[in-house]
């Protein structure tokens, strides 16, 4: 596995695989790899001749009262996992690699798609999630862009983007890999104290409820979302930050259930925030 820093470096790397025609899928994360990120390395793996996988905290998608300084960082260990998973290139830049000074330009989707849902109590996070994304497919220019289910924002934004800026890239979604007791994985899990990470669960089992509800025939969005918000009152301490049940591509909430539905989920255990979500195919009852 090749390690590289500079943009300059992976660009001469890659251009030689490029001119012999080998496939490049892209991996793009902030590092702390777990299982949900290793689904999508063995993935690109399995779809493409070369996998590039990228770790870079990106601080432009971080708040000024969020976690950018202590985010999990475990370079080691990720370097061990990332070369276990058959990693061809691991690009980890540096920030003012990718920020030099005087850096000003951004890249903004509309704002039905990122100031809802998280976008509403992280002002600013898409911007830097769409700009970081689209410098890194610039860079890296692959075939194929590997994304998490988990998070189903970041899915729609950035799948809006590279249609909208005419990215010749396939995006590839792969489903949110839990827990044996069904909590999402996530670099934050580790922030959860015993008992909070015990009451965790409530949003996946939240999730099943609802789903299991829209199945067995409700179409009223309200009903279907209080029904979620009493299970997790009543199974957990923590604070609902939002529950929806929205169109998975435009996120704008539904009036009746009558299509295919993402019913998603932020929960606040202390400073931790986690986020789950299902997509809930359209039922002929
Ligand atoms: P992150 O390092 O959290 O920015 O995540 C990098 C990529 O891994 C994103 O596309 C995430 O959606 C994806 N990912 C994170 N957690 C999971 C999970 N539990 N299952 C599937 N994909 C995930």
């Amino acid at each position: 596995m090749k390690i590289i820093r500079k943009i300059s470096n992976l660009r001469k790397t890659l251009h030689a695989y490029r001119r012999q025609r080998k496939k490049i899928g892209f991996v793009p994360t902030m590092g702390a790899l777990h299982e949900g990120h290793l689904a999508l390395l063995r993935q690109s793996r399995k779809e493409n001749d070369l996998t590039v996988l990228s770790i870079f905290v990106n601080p432009t998608q971080f708040g000024p009262n969020e976690d950018y300084k202590t985010y999990p960082r475990t370079w080691k260990i990720d370097l061990q996992k990332a070369e276990a998973a058959g990693v061809d290139s691991l690009f980890s830049p540096t920030v003012p690699e990718m920020y030099p000074a005087g850096c000003v330009s951004w890249v903004n989707v509309d704002e039905n798609l990122t100031s809802t849902l998280c976008g509403a109590s992280r002002p600013g996070h898409f911007r830097g999630v769409a700009t970081v994304v689209a410098k890194l497919l610039n860079i890296v220019q692959p075939n194929r862009l590997y994304l998490g289910q988990k998070d189903a924002q970041q899915c729609a934004v950035i799948q809006k983007l590279v249609k909208d800026l005419n990215y010749p890239v396939a995006v590839r979604i792969h489903p949110t890999v839990r827990e044996k007791d069904g909590l999402a994985m996530s670099s934050r899990n580790r922030y959860l104290k015993p008992q909070e990470r015990r009451e965790a669960t409530a949003l996946n089992q939240a999730l099943c409820l609802g789903k299991a509800a829209i199945a067995a025939g409700k179409k009223n969005p309200a009903h279907v979302i209080t029904l979620m918000r009493r299970y997790i009152q009543n199974h957990s301490s923590g604070i609902i930050d939002y529950i929806a049940c929205v169109d998975p591509a435009t996120l704008q909430p539904l009036k009746t259930i009558n299509q295919k539905t993402l019913l998603a989920v932020a929960v606040r255990f202390g400073k931790t925030r986690l986020i789950d979500n299902r997509l809930v195919p359209t039922y002929n009852v």
